[in-house]
Protein backbone atom coordinates (compact mmCIF):
# COMPACT_ATOMS: atom_id res chain seq x y z
CA UNK A 1 0.00 0.00 0.00
CA UNK A 2 1.27 3.67 -0.77
CA UNK A 3 2.36 5.53 1.82
CA UNK A 4 -0.13 8.37 0.46
CA UNK A 5 -3.43 5.73 0.69
CA UNK A 6 -1.78 5.00 4.38
CA UNK A 7 -2.00 8.31 5.76
CA UNK A 8 -5.54 8.90 3.98
CA UNK A 9 -6.52 5.50 5.00
CA UNK A 10 -5.50 6.28 8.79
CA UNK A 11 -6.85 10.02 9.26
CA UNK A 12 -9.87 9.11 7.90
CA UNK A 13 -10.27 6.04 10.21
CA UNK A 14 -9.48 6.87 12.68
CA UNK A 15 -11.34 10.50 12.83
CA UNK A 16 -14.51 8.84 11.91
CA UNK A 17 -13.95 6.52 14.72
CA UNK A 18 -13.70 9.61 17.17
CA UNK A 19 -16.35 11.05 15.75
CA UNK A 20 -18.72 8.18 16.01
CA UNK A 21 -17.55 7.67 19.71
CA UNK A 22 -18.19 11.39 20.49
CA UNK A 23 -21.74 11.38 19.12
CA UNK A 24 -23.00 7.79 20.43
CA UNK A 25 -21.71 8.97 23.85
CA UNK A 26 -23.81 12.46 23.37
CA UNK A 27 -26.53 10.63 21.95
CA UNK A 28 -26.71 7.69 25.59
CA UNK A 29 -25.87 10.51 27.78
CA UNK A 30 -28.58 12.17 26.31
CA UNK A 31 -31.33 9.55 25.92
CA UNK A 32 -30.54 8.23 29.55
CA UNK A 33 -31.13 11.86 30.78
CA UNK A 34 -34.18 12.08 28.87
CA UNK A 35 -35.70 8.62 30.16
CA UNK A 36 -35.08 8.99 33.35
CA UNK A 37 -36.64 12.45 34.07
CA UNK A 38 -39.70 10.94 32.36
CA UNK A 39 -39.76 7.89 34.58
CA UNK A 40 -39.65 10.09 37.65
CA UNK A 41 -42.76 12.01 36.20
CA UNK A 42 -44.27 8.75 36.00
CA UNK A 43 -43.42 7.60 39.27
CA UNK A 44 -44.33 10.97 41.39
CA UNK A 45 -47.66 10.47 39.30
CA UNK A 46 -48.54 7.60 40.41
CA UNK A 47 -47.33 7.86 43.87
CA UNK A 48 -49.89 11.05 43.63
CA UNK A 49 -53.00 8.49 42.95
CA UNK A 50 -51.36 5.99 46.09
CA UNK A 51 -52.07 8.95 48.35
CA UNK A 52 -55.31 9.59 47.02
CA UNK A 53 -56.05 5.54 47.36
CA UNK A 54 -55.45 5.80 51.02
CA UNK A 55 -57.03 8.91 51.83
CA UNK A 56 -60.01 7.80 49.91
CA UNK A 57 -62.86 6.48 51.97
CA UNK A 58 -64.64 3.05 50.42
CA UNK A 59 -67.67 4.72 49.84
CA UNK A 60 -65.71 6.56 46.77
CA UNK A 61 -66.14 4.45 43.48
CA UNK A 62 -62.53 3.06 42.80
CA UNK A 63 -62.95 3.61 38.75
CA UNK A 64 -63.88 7.62 39.52
CA UNK A 65 -60.90 8.33 41.87
CA UNK A 66 -58.29 6.21 39.32
CA UNK A 67 -60.04 8.68 36.59
CA UNK A 68 -58.70 11.54 38.46
CA UNK A 69 -54.73 10.43 38.38
CA UNK A 70 -54.58 8.97 34.43
CA UNK A 71 -51.84 10.01 33.02
CA UNK A 72 -52.01 12.31 29.83
CA UNK A 73 -50.37 9.64 27.54
CA UNK A 74 -50.85 6.57 29.27
CA UNK A 75 -52.86 4.07 31.51
CA UNK A 76 -53.46 3.81 35.02
CA UNK A 77 -54.60 0.72 36.86
CA UNK A 78 -55.53 -1.81 39.42
CA UNK A 79 -54.17 -5.15 39.70
CA UNK A 80 -55.02 -8.04 42.08
CA UNK A 81 -52.63 -10.60 43.73
CA UNK A 82 -54.44 -12.78 40.51
CA UNK A 83 -52.70 -10.64 37.86
CA UNK A 84 -56.51 -9.40 36.85
CA UNK A 85 -57.28 -6.07 36.28
CA UNK A 86 -61.07 -5.08 36.54
CA UNK A 87 -60.59 -1.60 37.27
CA UNK A 88 -58.02 0.26 34.56
CA UNK A 89 -58.47 4.07 32.79
CA UNK A 90 -56.73 4.87 29.64
CA UNK A 91 -56.60 7.09 27.47
CA UNK A 92 -58.11 7.40 24.22
CA UNK A 93 -55.13 7.63 22.40
CA UNK A 94 -53.30 4.94 24.14
CA UNK A 95 -56.27 2.33 23.64
CA UNK A 96 -54.07 -0.18 22.90
CA UNK A 97 -52.74 -0.33 26.23
CA UNK A 98 -55.50 -2.36 26.93
CA UNK A 99 -54.22 -5.66 25.60
CA UNK A 100 -50.86 -5.75 27.46
CA UNK A 101 -51.36 -8.09 30.11
CA UNK A 102 -50.90 -7.32 33.91
CA UNK A 103 -48.88 -9.34 36.30
CA UNK A 104 -49.00 -8.81 39.97
CA UNK A 105 -45.27 -7.92 41.41
CA UNK A 106 -44.39 -7.96 45.27
CA UNK A 107 -42.17 -4.75 45.12
CA UNK A 108 -42.32 -1.23 43.52
CA UNK A 109 -41.21 -1.89 39.92
CA UNK A 110 -40.10 1.24 37.69
CA UNK A 111 -38.55 0.77 34.55
CA UNK A 112 -38.94 2.09 30.67
CA UNK A 113 -40.25 -0.78 28.41
CA UNK A 114 -40.76 -1.43 24.40
CA UNK A 115 -44.81 -1.83 23.83
CA UNK A 116 -45.72 -1.61 20.41
CA UNK A 117 -42.26 -0.59 19.18
CA UNK A 118 -42.23 2.29 21.31
CA UNK A 119 -40.75 3.08 24.50
CA UNK A 120 -42.63 3.27 27.80
CA UNK A 121 -42.54 4.29 31.65
CA UNK A 122 -43.89 1.40 33.46
CA UNK A 123 -44.66 2.03 37.28
CA UNK A 124 -45.71 -1.00 40.09
CA UNK A 125 -46.30 -0.13 43.47
CA UNK A 126 -48.20 -2.29 46.00
CA UNK A 127 -51.35 -1.02 47.51
CA UNK A 128 -53.93 -1.75 50.10
CA UNK A 129 -57.38 -0.96 47.98
CA UNK A 130 -60.06 1.05 49.61
CA UNK A 131 -61.74 -2.50 50.36
CA UNK A 132 -58.70 -3.65 52.39
CA UNK A 133 -57.21 -6.07 49.70
CA UNK A 134 -53.56 -6.21 48.34
CA UNK A 135 -53.33 -5.07 45.16
CA UNK A 136 -50.74 -2.87 42.60
CA UNK A 137 -51.16 0.27 40.96
CA UNK A 138 -49.76 0.43 37.97
CA UNK A 139 -49.33 3.86 35.85
CA UNK A 140 -47.89 2.79 31.97
CA UNK A 141 -47.10 6.25 29.82
CA UNK A 142 -46.44 6.49 26.34
CA UNK A 143 -42.65 8.07 25.55
CA UNK A 144 -43.97 8.61 21.99
CA UNK A 145 -42.77 12.35 22.33
CA UNK A 146 -39.08 11.73 24.07
CA UNK A 147 -38.34 9.01 21.43
CA UNK A 148 -39.47 11.43 18.63
CA UNK A 149 -36.61 14.19 19.99
CA UNK A 150 -34.43 11.05 20.11
CA UNK A 151 -35.30 10.46 16.42
CA UNK A 152 -34.19 13.76 15.60
CA UNK A 153 -31.08 13.78 17.54
CA UNK A 154 -29.96 10.87 15.77
CA UNK A 155 -30.64 12.38 12.53
CA UNK A 156 -28.58 15.00 13.63
CA UNK A 157 -25.47 13.54 14.97
CA UNK A 158 -25.25 11.70 11.76
CA UNK A 159 -25.41 14.17 9.67
CA UNK A 160 -22.62 15.90 11.38
CA UNK A 161 -20.58 12.71 11.11
CA UNK A 162 -21.05 12.67 7.39
CA UNK A 163 -20.59 16.47 6.77
CA UNK A 164 -17.16 16.60 8.72
CA UNK A 165 -15.87 13.84 7.33
CA UNK A 166 -15.82 16.06 4.19
CA UNK A 167 -13.29 18.65 5.84
CA UNK A 168 -11.33 15.81 7.40
CA UNK A 169 -11.00 14.32 3.47
CA UNK A 170 -9.47 17.05 2.73
CA UNK A 171 -6.94 18.05 5.06
CA UNK A 172 -6.08 13.97 4.75
CA UNK A 173 -5.30 14.86 1.27
CA UNK A 174 -3.65 17.99 2.07
CA UNK A 175 -1.29 16.20 4.83
CA UNK A 176 -0.46 12.84 2.87
CA UNK A 177 0.36 14.78 -0.17
CA UNK A 178 2.57 17.38 2.07
CA UNK A 179 5.11 14.24 3.26
CA UNK A 180 4.47 12.25 0.20
CA UNK A 181 5.83 14.58 -2.41
CA UNK A 182 9.59 15.33 -0.89
CA UNK A 183 9.40 11.53 -0.54
CA UNK A 184 8.23 10.83 -4.15
CA UNK A 185 10.45 13.69 -5.48
CA UNK A 186 13.45 11.85 -3.49
CA UNK A 187 12.73 8.49 -4.59
CA UNK A 188 12.46 10.33 -8.79
CA UNK A 189 15.84 11.50 -8.32
CA UNK A 190 17.44 8.40 -6.91
CA UNK A 191 15.57 6.70 -10.18
CA UNK A 192 17.19 9.36 -12.56
CA UNK A 193 20.67 8.85 -10.73
CA UNK A 194 20.43 5.08 -11.61
CA UNK A 195 19.29 5.67 -15.05
CA UNK A 196 21.65 7.95 -16.07
CA UNK A 197 24.74 7.61 -13.67
CA UNK A 198 24.74 11.32 -13.03
CA UNK A 199 24.55 12.55 -9.45
CA UNK A 200 21.46 14.81 -9.25
CA UNK A 201 20.20 17.17 -5.86
CA UNK A 202 16.29 17.56 -5.08
CA UNK A 203 14.98 20.86 -5.31
CA UNK A 204 13.73 22.20 -1.58
CA UNK A 205 12.07 24.97 -2.14
CA UNK A 206 11.09 26.62 1.08
CA UNK A 207 13.68 27.08 3.95
CA UNK A 208 12.00 25.39 6.63
CA UNK A 209 13.44 23.51 10.17
CA UNK A 210 10.75 20.38 9.70
CA UNK A 211 11.89 16.65 9.48
CA UNK A 212 11.02 15.91 5.85
CA UNK A 213 13.42 19.62 4.48
CA UNK A 214 16.40 17.92 6.80
CA UNK A 215 15.50 14.63 5.13
CA UNK A 216 15.84 16.33 1.56
CA UNK A 217 19.17 18.51 2.79
CA UNK A 218 21.24 15.64 3.91
CA UNK A 219 19.93 13.46 1.08
CA UNK A 220 21.51 16.34 -1.40
CA UNK A 221 24.85 16.72 1.26
CA UNK A 222 24.84 12.92 0.79
CA UNK A 223 25.27 13.05 -3.41
CA UNK A 224 28.00 16.25 -2.87
CA UNK A 225 29.88 13.70 -1.00
CA UNK A 226 29.40 10.75 -3.05
CA UNK A 227 30.19 12.97 -6.13
CA UNK A 228 33.29 14.51 -4.68
CA UNK A 229 34.56 11.04 -3.37
CA UNK A 230 33.65 9.65 -7.10
CA UNK A 231 35.55 12.34 -8.57
CA UNK A 232 38.60 12.02 -6.37
CA UNK A 233 38.66 8.39 -7.06
CA UNK A 234 38.38 9.16 -10.93
CA UNK A 235 41.62 11.70 -10.55
CA UNK A 236 43.41 8.97 -8.31
CA UNK A 237 42.81 6.44 -11.40
CA UNK A 238 43.70 8.82 -14.03
CA UNK A 239 46.49 10.12 -12.00
CA UNK A 240 47.72 6.83 -10.84
CA UNK A 241 47.41 5.54 -14.88
CA UNK A 242 49.42 8.37 -15.86
CA UNK A 243 52.05 7.66 -13.65
CA UNK A 244 52.60 4.20 -14.83
CA UNK A 245 52.61 4.73 -18.33
CA UNK A 246 55.79 7.01 -18.16
CA UNK A 247 57.32 4.25 -16.87
CA UNK A 248 55.93 1.47 -18.95
CA UNK A 249 56.85 4.04 -22.38
CA UNK A 250 60.78 3.58 -21.56
CA UNK A 251 60.41 0.22 -20.40
CA UNK A 252 58.57 -0.61 -23.90
CA UNK A 253 60.84 1.40 -26.22
CA UNK A 254 64.35 -0.04 -24.11
CA UNK A 255 62.96 -3.45 -24.71
CA UNK A 256 61.61 -3.12 -28.49
CA UNK A 257 65.63 -1.70 -29.07
CA UNK A 258 66.88 -4.38 -27.18
CA UNK A 259 65.44 -6.47 -29.42
CA UNK A 260 66.24 -4.88 -32.69
CA UNK A 261 69.54 -3.67 -31.77
CA UNK A 262 70.68 -5.41 -28.56
CA UNK A 263 72.60 -8.32 -29.62
CA UNK A 264 74.78 -6.44 -32.01
CA UNK A 265 75.09 -3.54 -29.84
CA UNK A 266 76.52 -4.20 -26.19
CA UNK A 267 76.58 -0.44 -24.65
CA UNK A 268 73.37 -0.44 -26.02
CA UNK A 269 72.19 -4.06 -24.17
CA UNK A 270 73.85 -2.53 -20.81
CA UNK A 271 71.89 0.85 -21.33
CA UNK A 272 68.49 -0.15 -21.88
CA UNK A 273 68.68 -3.18 -18.71
CA UNK A 274 69.88 0.38 -16.57
CA UNK A 275 66.95 2.07 -18.17
CA UNK A 276 64.53 -0.75 -17.79
CA UNK A 277 65.84 -1.75 -13.87
CA UNK A 278 65.32 1.95 -12.99
CA UNK A 279 62.05 2.07 -14.49
CA UNK A 280 60.87 -1.04 -13.17
CA UNK A 281 62.03 -0.27 -9.24
CA UNK A 282 60.21 3.38 -9.34
CA UNK A 283 56.92 1.29 -10.80
CA UNK A 284 57.41 -1.05 -7.74
CA UNK A 285 57.38 1.87 -5.64
CA UNK A 286 54.38 3.55 -6.96
CA UNK A 287 52.57 0.57 -6.63
CA UNK A 288 53.63 0.13 -3.01
CA UNK A 289 52.15 3.80 -2.19
CA UNK A 290 49.05 3.04 -4.19
CA UNK A 291 48.39 -0.07 -2.23
CA UNK A 292 49.15 1.71 1.04
CA UNK A 293 46.67 4.53 0.18
CA UNK A 294 44.09 1.92 -0.86
CA UNK A 295 44.14 0.24 1.51
CA UNK A 296 41.31 0.88 4.42
CA UNK A 297 42.50 2.07 7.72
CA UNK A 298 41.01 -0.58 9.37
CA UNK A 299 43.28 -2.92 7.42
CA UNK A 300 46.14 -0.96 8.97
CA UNK A 301 46.73 -2.86 11.59
CA UNK A 302 47.75 0.30 14.16
CA UNK A 303 49.67 -1.16 16.97
CA UNK A 304 49.85 1.46 19.84
CA UNK A 305 52.89 1.07 21.66
CA UNK A 306 55.59 3.39 23.94
CA UNK A 307 58.01 4.23 21.30
CA UNK A 308 61.92 5.81 22.91
CA UNK A 309 62.01 8.45 19.67
CA UNK A 310 65.79 9.06 20.26
CA UNK A 311 66.26 5.17 20.12
CA UNK A 312 63.85 4.74 16.65
CA UNK A 313 65.23 8.14 14.92
CA UNK A 314 69.13 7.55 15.76
CA UNK A 315 68.53 4.05 13.43
CA UNK A 316 66.98 5.85 10.94
CA UNK A 317 69.89 8.68 10.70
CA UNK A 318 72.20 6.52 10.39
CA UNK A 319 70.62 4.29 7.65
CA UNK A 320 70.08 7.95 5.93
CA UNK A 321 73.55 9.32 5.98
CA UNK A 322 75.01 5.63 4.77
CA UNK A 323 72.20 5.55 1.94
CA UNK A 324 72.60 9.24 0.64
CA UNK A 325 75.59 10.50 2.44
CA UNK A 326 74.39 13.40 4.26
CA UNK A 327 75.00 14.73 7.19
CA UNK A 328 72.36 14.94 9.84
CA UNK A 329 72.15 16.15 13.22
CA UNK A 330 70.27 15.11 15.94
CA UNK A 331 69.62 17.66 18.80
CA UNK A 332 68.02 16.12 21.67
CA UNK A 333 66.06 18.99 23.82
CA UNK A 334 63.92 16.54 26.19
CA UNK A 335 64.12 12.43 25.54
CA UNK A 336 60.93 11.72 25.36
CA UNK A 337 58.77 8.62 25.12
CA UNK A 338 55.81 8.79 22.75
CA UNK A 339 52.67 6.77 22.09
CA UNK A 340 52.89 5.37 18.24
CA UNK A 341 53.07 2.73 16.07
CA UNK A 342 56.51 2.26 16.00
CA UNK A 343 56.16 0.43 12.55
CA UNK A 344 54.09 3.13 11.00
CA UNK A 345 55.95 6.28 12.69
CA UNK A 346 59.38 4.66 10.89
CA UNK A 347 57.64 4.73 7.74
CA UNK A 348 56.51 8.13 8.55
CA UNK A 349 60.16 9.64 9.43
CA UNK A 350 61.31 8.26 6.80
CA UNK A 351 59.33 9.93 4.00
CA UNK A 352 59.42 13.19 5.74
CA UNK A 353 63.50 12.13 5.51
CA UNK A 354 63.58 11.02 2.07
CA UNK A 355 61.84 14.65 1.34
CA UNK A 356 64.53 16.54 3.08
CA UNK A 357 67.75 15.11 1.62
CA UNK A 358 65.56 15.37 -1.89
CA UNK A 359 64.81 19.07 -2.01
CA UNK A 360 67.58 20.01 -0.01
CA UNK A 361 71.67 19.56 -0.69
CA UNK A 362 73.44 20.84 3.06
CA UNK A 363 73.04 19.25 6.11
CA UNK A 364 70.08 17.83 8.29
CA UNK A 365 68.18 18.65 11.96
CA UNK A 366 66.55 16.36 13.44
CA UNK A 367 65.12 17.68 16.70
CA UNK A 368 63.75 16.15 19.91
CA UNK A 369 61.40 18.17 22.36
CA UNK A 370 58.34 17.69 24.52
CA UNK A 371 55.56 20.54 23.75
CA UNK A 372 53.24 21.07 26.27
CA UNK A 373 51.22 17.57 26.76
CA UNK A 374 52.56 16.63 23.27
CA UNK A 375 56.04 14.84 21.94
CA UNK A 376 57.58 16.97 18.85
CA UNK A 377 60.05 15.54 16.22
CA UNK A 378 60.95 18.05 13.87
CA UNK A 379 62.87 17.21 10.50
CA UNK A 380 64.68 20.62 9.04
CA UNK A 381 66.24 21.18 6.16
CA UNK A 382 68.24 24.18 4.52
CA UNK A 383 66.70 23.15 1.00
CA UNK A 384 64.50 24.74 -1.72
CA UNK A 385 61.72 25.06 0.57
CA UNK A 386 57.72 25.60 -0.89
CA UNK A 387 56.24 29.09 -1.33
CA UNK A 388 52.80 29.18 0.98
CA UNK A 389 50.73 28.73 -2.18
CA UNK A 390 51.85 25.39 -2.53
CA UNK A 391 52.36 24.60 1.04
CA UNK A 392 48.42 23.85 1.63
CA UNK A 393 48.47 21.49 -1.83
CA UNK A 394 51.20 19.38 -0.99
CA UNK A 395 49.27 17.13 1.46
CA UNK A 396 46.98 16.14 -2.15
CA UNK A 397 47.81 13.04 -3.48
CA UNK A 398 49.90 13.20 -6.84
CA UNK A 399 50.52 16.18 -6.09
CA UNK A 400 53.99 17.87 -6.76
CA UNK A 401 55.35 21.49 -6.38
CA UNK A 402 57.62 21.13 -9.88
CA UNK A 403 56.80 18.33 -12.26
CA UNK A 404 59.94 18.30 -13.88
CA UNK A 405 61.76 18.80 -10.78
CA UNK A 406 60.61 15.99 -8.94
CA UNK A 407 60.17 13.48 -12.07
CA UNK A 408 64.19 13.83 -12.01
CA UNK A 409 64.14 13.49 -8.32
CA UNK A 410 61.86 10.75 -8.76
CA UNK A 411 58.77 11.62 -6.25
CA UNK A 412 55.22 10.46 -7.62
CA UNK A 413 53.91 13.29 -5.23
CA UNK A 414 52.56 10.32 -2.51
CA UNK A 415 54.88 10.75 0.07
CA UNK A 416 53.00 13.62 2.06
CA UNK A 417 49.45 12.16 1.30
CA UNK A 418 50.75 8.94 2.58
CA UNK A 419 52.47 10.28 5.77
CA UNK A 420 49.24 12.48 6.50
CA UNK A 421 47.22 9.27 6.72
CA UNK A 422 49.49 7.54 8.80
CA UNK A 423 49.68 10.21 11.10
CA UNK A 424 45.88 10.55 11.32
CA UNK A 425 45.83 6.88 12.11
CA UNK A 426 47.86 7.65 15.06
CA UNK A 427 46.09 10.38 16.31
CA UNK A 428 49.25 12.78 15.18
CA UNK A 429 49.27 16.10 14.20
CA UNK A 430 51.83 16.56 10.90
CA UNK A 431 52.83 20.02 10.14
CA UNK A 432 54.74 21.60 7.12
CA UNK A 433 56.13 25.16 7.89
CA UNK A 434 58.93 26.26 4.78
CA UNK A 435 59.57 29.40 2.98
CA UNK A 436 60.64 29.54 -0.23
CA UNK A 437 64.90 29.38 -1.29
CA UNK A 438 65.23 28.99 3.18
CA UNK A 439 64.09 25.32 3.70
CA UNK A 440 61.12 23.55 5.54
CA UNK A 441 60.56 22.18 8.65
CA UNK A 442 58.16 18.92 8.98
CA UNK A 443 57.22 19.03 12.66
CA UNK A 444 54.72 15.84 14.14
CA UNK A 445 52.98 16.24 17.53
CA UNK A 446 52.85 12.52 19.38
CA UNK A 447 50.75 11.69 22.00
CA UNK A 448 53.48 11.30 25.28
CA UNK A 449 52.95 7.73 26.37
CA UNK A 450 52.67 8.62 29.63
CA UNK A 451 49.32 9.71 29.21
CA UNK A 452 48.12 6.50 28.20
P1 LIG B 1 57.18 13.51 -3.80
O1 LIG B 1 57.22 12.02 -3.83
O2 LIG B 1 57.02 14.16 -5.11
O3 LIG B 1 58.27 14.09 -2.98
P2 LIG B 1 55.48 14.34 -1.63
O4 LIG B 1 54.03 14.15 -1.43
O5 LIG B 1 56.39 13.76 -0.63
O6 LIG B 1 55.79 13.85 -3.08
O7 LIG B 1 55.71 15.89 -1.71
C1 LIG B 1 54.89 16.70 -2.50
C2 LIG B 1 55.66 17.89 -2.99
O8 LIG B 1 56.01 18.73 -1.91
C3 LIG B 1 56.94 17.52 -3.65
O9 LIG B 1 56.77 17.36 -5.03
C4 LIG B 1 57.85 18.70 -3.35
O10 LIG B 1 57.81 19.63 -4.38
C5 LIG B 1 57.27 19.32 -2.10
N1 LIG B 1 58.12 19.01 -0.92
C6 LIG B 1 57.91 18.03 -0.01
N2 LIG B 1 58.88 18.06 0.95
C7 LIG B 1 59.66 19.09 0.65
C8 LIG B 1 60.83 19.65 1.26
N3 LIG B 1 61.39 19.13 2.36
N4 LIG B 1 61.39 20.73 0.65
C9 LIG B 1 60.88 21.25 -0.46
N5 LIG B 1 59.79 20.77 -1.09
C10 LIG B 1 59.21 19.71 -0.54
Amino acid sequence: MKLKTKINLYTIVMFILLLVLINSAIYVTFSRMMYDHELDRSAAEALKAVKGMNKANAAIDIGDLLRAYMPVNGMVKIVDTNGKSDNSITDPNQQYLIDLPSHFYKGEIREIMEYKDLPHTFISIPVITTGGEIANLQVMESLEGTAHILRILRIVLIAITLFATIPILFSSQILSNFISKPILSMIQTMVEIRKSGKYKRISLPKQSKDELFQMGETFNAMIDQLEANYESQEQFVMNASHELKTPLTIIESYASLLKRRGLQQPELFHESVEAIHSEAVRMRELTQQLLWLARHKDQWNIDMQAVDLEELISGVIQSFSAAFHRKIELKVTESVMAHADKQKLKQLIYILMENACKYSDGPIAVHIDQDGEKALLEIIDRGIGISSEELTKVFDRFYRVDKARSRKTGGFGLGLSLAKEMADAMNAQLRLQSEEGKGTTAQIFLYLADSY
